[in-house]
């Protein structure tokens, strides 16, 4: 022994000292460690994830046909092998001599090392710097481990755990050499080597996407919200545009090179990118250029082909951003030249050098002071109606007409109009508000102005409004350069309810901006009170009205102190609860509700919902007040979809209210992605003799921003796009590689997985199954494959091809959801099946009557007779289990025996139950 090791040694340091950081260099040092421990295979295992999964990412083996190695493990959960952590954490490794005392003790990991043949097993921590970040596995050792061995093996791990740092980082930075970080795009690198090399031969189409006011969002939604949209948009154009390389190729602007593409794909690829674009909240302009196989052209002259219609397409958006009603003639005069004219935009950057046609004013002001055409273009943007604008170094301005009519002021140039302006704003506090933002932007070099309040005319006419402005610094931030805005004249009736008197949405909205202005988060009660047609109706609308106005009184009386109410459209309220009452806030909404309910009563209505109500307790930064806004109206809709419910929380709406296209898009990023967030539980099925487990159905989950989304919602949708396909070969691998681990701890278990009937039109599934069968060494006969009957009518070849296949192999198949549409016996007879299996509605039936009763014994009886086993879909009371038993059933599936479960808590019962 001393001598093998000896040997070992010298031979294993000359190699080290060759070894070069490549992964071959990895495999070799894992050979130097099998030959230590004259073991048929060693692998690595890396900790990902927050060392919460791990997987195999090396692997070396003698005589690769000798050692059955199924599959590499891939992103397991770390709970199989927790345990060995405790070693980890001393750097010891861990040593089990004989697997079979894991058995009980640790049924996960015995399972995974037992169904891959190893009787033995050593593993050894991979340590940098006192981060465990995985260890080497070592498979039936045959040497004896002692000290020595075990000191050398430590050293070596060492060694492994470095070079896998030197390459990750290596890797890393290959791939930053041409990726942005961000968005995971090709970065402008990539995208200028990769137009050197464009092959004239070849057909090319070239789209050039910018979006819109990102510059704007980063400015006043923040760069995380910038980010996200740069990030979102560079995963559906990778998305749409699958094989080519989509590149970001400025801050804001993307490319994507599609060579080799036929003109109809191409188009067929921009019409999905603009219906996508069209669905989505954020404008992005996009410019497309083609260039068919023949077609000789400068590959410089299409990009510049391809900007351009890209920049028509933003002027586009700029000029129909709203209607033209109300809206000056001076901007419509803007939009024009730039409709005309739009590369005039490209060299605009700076001084604008539009035509202006007819109007002499405002050409001549436009030339003759700073003016800023993405400032002047992003404040029209914001806000609508009057503009103005003007050089902050001479404080000239230029103000549109209606601004000029409540100045009084017939021409258009005004000097100084920032505190001309003031003039006209008749109340104290609003003043001072407005004073405090101009000195707020000079100042504290802030750069934009947002701000409601009231103004009176020359005539004394009060009205609110809007006034919003962009300021633009110089480089240095020295001094303002320009100023460019917009006055929105706001109706009274917005602003204060006439039956409550309560102030409306608008001044709601102002409220949550002051709060957010001074980086406070309020708390939000949204309710809605109910059945007030039917009292209009029947007790008359003043009844009705006055009803209302008592309610505003009483919840205001009571709460003045704390809260604020406001009217939003039609019969929903809204409260913002400062930060320092939010403890109270469920007291605060019951209260309410009981006002409410008290007051329905006095005025003899009987109703058994007066009101819902629901909750939103904490709010995100950066979220603007009209998204608040809009969240406690689709809130209070939620509520009132459950009105037996007190309070509905926001947190619970989530999972039901988002957004289907983004869910779609998540779910092929995921599919694309490895299928990552999708995960697999088993819901163990008993007998309905002894109770114990017998089998278990796997069934999909799939997670999406934090939350399980029900497969009901996304299976359709994983159907609706055909990655149903990718998905249910994925499943099926988890079948596999599950059953195969399980049967460990119980032989005779077996494993059903479900296969929707898209599944069986795709002929290479078939094909599929029998190689990750074969890859296993899985026989067939411990899967069962559930096929749903709703569909069993819609193909029947396919579906009596794939029912012979499973036969052939010895695959048994379950007839799912039977009692669920038009099942009948008939179909129950024309088709193969080996397991029924009866839905829970019909078990609901079941309890209900008498009658129900005996068609179940019949069908139970009729499936004996014909030798299928039947099992009960969802049984969730011992009453329903009694009396599914006594109906003959053989097994039970059901919340009263078995929730589904996750993987490792089946290993756990399984060794439980075998024991
Ligand atoms: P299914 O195939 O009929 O699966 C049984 C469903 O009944 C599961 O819902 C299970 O959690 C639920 N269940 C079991 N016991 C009880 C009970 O006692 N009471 C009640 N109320 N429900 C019970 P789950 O997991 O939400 O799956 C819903 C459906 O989604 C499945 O119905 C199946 O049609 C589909 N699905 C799930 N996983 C897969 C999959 O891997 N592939 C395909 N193609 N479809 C799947
Ligand atoms: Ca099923
Ligand atoms: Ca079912």
């Amino acid at each position: 022994m001393e001598k093998m090791i000896n040997k070992a040694n010298y031979n294993s340091f000359a190699q080290l000292t060759d070894i070069a950081t490549t992964s071959n260099g990895i495999d070799k040092l894992l050979e130097i460690v099998c030959e230590l421990c004259a073991s048929p295979r060693a692998n690595i295992f890396e900790f990902s994830n927050n060392n919460t999964r791990f997987s195999t990412t090396y692997q070396y083996s003698k005589n690769p046909e000798l050692v059955f190695q199924p599959d590499l493990l891939k992103d397991e959960p770390v709970e199989q092998i927790e345990w060995f952590f405790e070693s980890f954490q001393k750097t010891e490794a861990v040593f089990t001599e004989n697997v079979e005392e894991l058995k009980v003790i640790h049924p996960a990991t015995y399972s995974i090392l037992k169904s891959r043949n190893i009787e033995s097993m050593l593993a050894v921590p991979m340590i940098i710097d006192n981060t465990l970040i995985g260890f080497v596995g070592i498979d039936n050792p045959q040497a004896e481990i002692n000290k020595a061995v075990l000191d050398l093996l430590h050293m070596y791990s060492t060694f492994v755990a470095r070079s896998i740092l030197i390459l990750t980082l290596s890797r890393e930075n290959e791939f930053l050499k041409t990726h942005d970080p961000l968005t995971m795009a090709f970065n402008r690198r990539a995208f200028e080597l990769r137009i050197e090399q464009i092959n004239q031969e070849q057909s090319l189409g070239i789209v050039f996407c910018d979006i819109s006011e990102l510059k704007k969002t980063n400015r006043y939604q923040g760069y995380k919200h910038g980010n996200k949209l740069l990030y979102k948009l560079s995963e559906a154009l990778i998305h749409i545009f699958h094989d080519h390389p989509v590149y970001r190729t400025g801050s804001d602007e993307f490319v994507i090179l599609c060579s080799n593409i036929s003109q109809y794909d191409f188009d067929y690829n921009i019409s999905v990118l603009k219906r996508y674009i069209s669905q989505n909240k954020q404008h992005v302009s996009v410019g497309t250029c083609y260039k068919s196989v023949h077609a000789i052209v400068n590959i410089m002259d299409l990009l510049s082909l391809a900007e351009r219609d890209m920049f028509k397409d933003k002027a586009n958006y700029y000029c129909n951003i709203d209607p033209l009603s109300g809206r000056s003639r001076e901007r419509r005069l803007l939009n024009n030249s730039l409709r005309n004219n739009s590369s005039d935009i490209i060299d605009s950057k700076d001084r604008c050098s539009i035509k202006f046609s007819n109007n002499s004013i405002l050409k001549h002001f436009v030339n003759s002071n700073y003016f800023d055409m993405d400032v002047f273009i992003n404040s029209m943007s914001m806000a609508e109606h009057y503009p103005y604008f003007g050089d902050m170094q001479n404080n000239t301005f230029y103000a549109s007409e209606p601004i000029r009519k409540i100045l009084g002021i017939s021409h258009p140039i005004i000097k100084n109009l920032l505190s001309v302006w003031e003039n006209f704003i008749p109340y104290k506090e609003e003043l001072a508000m407005y004073k405090a933002d101009i000195q707020d932007i000079l100042v504290n070099k802030k750069e934009y102005h947002d701000l409601r309040y009231k103004v009176r005319d020359l005539n004394g006419n009060e009205f609110w409004v809007h006034c919003f402005g962009i300021i633009k610094w110089d480089k240095e931030k020295t001094k303002p350069l320009f100023f460019s805005g917009a006055v929105s004249k706001l109706s009274h009736s917005f602003t204060i309810d006439p039956v409550t008197a309560l102030p409306k949405e608008q001044l709601a909205s102002v409220k949550i901006t002051e709060y957010h202005r001074n980086n406070k988060r309020p708390a939000y009660i949204g309710f809605k009170i109910n059945n007030f047609e039917e009292i209009n109706e029947l007790r008359g609308r003043s009844t009705a009205n006055s009803l209302l106005k008592d309610i505003s009184k009483v919840i205001v009386r009571q709460y003045e102190s704390k809260v604020d109410l406001y009217r939003l459209d039609g019969l929903r309220f809204m409260v913002i609860i400062p930060s320092e009452y939010s403890h109270e806030i469920t007291e605060i909404g019951m209260g309410i509700k009981n006002i409410i309910k008290k007051l329905y009563n006095e005025y003899n209505i009987a109703v058994r919902f007066p009101c819902v109500m629901g909750i939103i307790e904490q709010v995100n930064y950066g979220i603007s007040s009209l998204d608040i806004i809009s969240n406690v109206i689709s809130l209070i809709e939620v509520a009132k979809a459950s009105p037996e419910t007190d309070i509905v929380y926001y947190t619970q709406m989530v999972q039901n209210h988002k957004n289907k296209n983004l869910m779609m898009m998540a779910l092929s990023r995921d599919v694309a992605d490895d299928f990552r967030n999708f995960y697999t539980v088993i819901q163990p099925v008993v007998s309905s003799k002894t109770h114990k487990v017998v089998s278990g159905e796997l069934l999909l989950r799939w997670r999406y921003e934090g939350e399980n989304i029900s497969p009901m919602t996304f299976i359709p949708m994983l159907e609706q796009q055909g990655l149903i396909i990718p998905v249910g070969k994925w499943i099926f691998e988890q079948a596999v590689s599950h059953c195969k681990r399980m049967l460990t701890l119980k032989p005779d278990f077996y494993l059903n997985f479900n296969i929707s009937y898209h599944q069986i039109l795709d002929n290479s599934l078939t094909d599929y199954m029998k190689s990750t069968l074969e890859q296993w060494q899985l026989n067939p006969d411990r899967l069962v494959a559930e096929l749903t009957e709703t569909h069993y009518n819609d193909h029947p070849t396919q579906l009596s091809e794939f029912i012979d296949m499973c036969k052939n192999i010895n695959m048994r198949v379950a007839l799912d959801d039977f009692g669920v549409g038009y099942s009948s016996l008939d179909l129950l007879l024309q088709y193969h099946s080996d397991i029924v299996k009866l839905d829970r509605s019909l078990v609901t039936r079941m309890t209900a009557s008498e009658k129900s009763n005996d068609f179940i014994t019949s069908i139970v009886y009729a499936c004996h007779k014909f030798g299928k086993t039947v099992c009960v879909e969802g049984v969730e009371t011992q009453e329903e289990a009694q009396m599914v038993t006594e109906a003959g059933c053989d097994v039970i599936q059901g919340y009263y025996f078995h929730k589904p479960i996750d993987v490792m808590q089946v290993y756990e019962l399984l060794s439980q139950e075998n024991v």
